[in-house]
């Protein structure tokens, strides 16, 4: 057994975007609070995401907490006293067909009613901030106010700034399970030992599917791996974080992230436990995902139903790093090349790849659980999670230090996945 807290005000499993930064809002109310990780701060999605952080596309009920988002990060460089490279020159969609530009057209009456500055935009526009495009004959939309941020610097940042204000950070530190008494929580069981506490905030992202299993929780949730590329430095291309077919982000030192939408849907075992509430989802989506047996999918199979084997995968998986779609990035960079002219013969300098975990309707989860109460879950945030990292922690730092959250979490509650709610997804992206 290492040498670990026994007690502690809050335990968060999972050192990545949203267990970080409830610890830092926790921590900032004066609360002891320890983060338990299975392998390293950010190890998983939290540093491996586009870095996109917009308000625009997302689905109606996340527009508040992403417009409260916005506003955090606007000032989050200075409160953390860090460099986060955090840019507020935009978000730009450009329209690959119809569908897509209708799509937008009627979300705009969702950015009008919100006091939201996007904008639908001609060619001649998206030319403006993206000069020599050859994208755009459709048009797209645009919303000034976004921006974007580096993803391996933002969490990191986050856990050094709650660990300055007291919070503990243990890595390697896999939680196997919760400790309860009458009812509710009690602790937690990590393979280093116990450690007691009344509040328990679930932030384990990918895994969190199989966690519930083990506390009664069906929670549908699969993953889908998507790959990114980078390339070497060029002279400024675009401002604005952009999707168009493919996504591009240029970075401080003028390196371009880049991806398409596709990703590899590995067939585990979430996926056919879950299958029919993801049948919507699916269908909607089905150009996108190529489906794929690995060895991951074999590894990971009886996690669901077996505490040893979920004890086992925990730390055999520490930190997922799979393999990036190689093929699937020739391409995007072929696609970059072709949007973007002036960028010539421009290669790729790295490649990696990350799970990203998704809900039916692709909203998160975040609520107070009733059983057991003193669970907090905050997860499932479908790729939009980077985004809305800050204002996740704060919100569960509300839920847990005052008893409510300050803005309505109606829409991310647990029940929907079992009371009949439509599941159907608001937004494509
Ligand atoms: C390729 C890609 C592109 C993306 N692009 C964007 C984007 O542009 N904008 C955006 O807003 N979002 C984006 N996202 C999504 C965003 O990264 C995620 O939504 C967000 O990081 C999820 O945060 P999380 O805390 O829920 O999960 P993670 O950041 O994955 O953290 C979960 C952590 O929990 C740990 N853990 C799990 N189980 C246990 C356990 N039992 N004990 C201890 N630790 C445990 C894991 O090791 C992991 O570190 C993207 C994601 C990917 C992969």
């Amino acid at each position: 057994m290492g040498d670990i807290p026994t007690q502690a005000d809050v335990v968060v499993i999972g050192a990545g975007t949203a267990g970080t930064a409830s610890a830092w809002y926790l921590a900032k109310r004066g609360l002891k609070v320890v983060v338990c990780e299975k392998g390293r701060i950010a190890g998983e999605q939290a540093s491996r995401n586009w870095g996109f952080v917009r308000q625009q596309g997302r689905d109606p009920a996340e527009i508040p907490l992403m417009m409260e988002a916005n506003r955090i990060w606007q000032g989050l460089e200075r409160e953390l006293n860090a460099d986060l490279e955090w840019t507020r020159r935009g978000n730009l969609v450009v329209f690959r067909d119809e569908a897509e530009r209708a799509m937008f057209e009627g979300w705009m009456d969702h950015a009008k009613a919100h006091g939201l500055d996007s904008r639908i935009v001609d060619r001649a526009e998206i030319g403006r901030l993206i000069p020599g495009t050859t994208l755009g004959a459709l048009g797209g939309i645009y919303t000034a106010s976004d921006g974007h941020a580096e993803p391996a610097k933002v969490t990191p940042s986050i856990a050094r700034a709650a660990e300055g204000r007291g919070a503990t950070f243990l890595e390697n530190c896999a939680v196997f399970g919760l400790i309860r008494e009458a009812g509710r929580v009690a602790g937690v069981v990590t393979e280093k030992g116990e450690i007691r506490a009344p509040h328990v905030v679930l932030a384990s992202g990918a895994w969190s599917s199989k966690m519930m299993a083990h506390m009664g929780l069906v929670f549908p949730q699969v993953w889908v791996k998507g790959s990114v590329g980078r390339t070497g430095p060029a002279p400024e291309v675009t401002g604005p974080a952009v999707w168009a077919g493919v996504a591009l982000r240029q970075r401080q030192d003028g390196s371009i992230n880049f991806a398409v939408r596709s990703a590899d849907a590995d067939l585990t075992m979430q996926m056919l436990l879950h299958s029919r509430t993801f049948m919507k989802l699916g269908t909607q989506h089905l150009r996108d995902f190529h489906f794929r047996l690995r060895k991951l999918s074999f590894d990971t199979a009886l996690g669901h139903f077996s505490q040893t084997a979920l004890e086992r995968e925990l730390v055999r998986y520490r930190t997922l790093d799979p393999e990036p779609n190689h093929k699937v990035l020739e391409g995007a960079l072929a696609e970059l090349k072709r949007a973007v002219p002036a960028l010539g013969d421009i290669r790729m300098a790295k490649s990696w790849a990350g799970y990203i975990d998704m809900t039916p309707d692709l909203l998160p989860v975040i609520e107070a659980m009733d059983t057991p109460k003193g669970l907090v879950v905050a997860t499932g945030f479908s790729g939009h999670g980077h985004g809305m990292g800050p204002i996740v922690g704060r919100l569960v730092s509300e839920i847990i230090a005052d008893g409510q959250p300050s803005l309505d979490l109606s829409a991310f509650r647990f029940s929907r996945f079992h009371d009949g709610s439509d599941l159907s997804a608001a937004t494509a992206v």
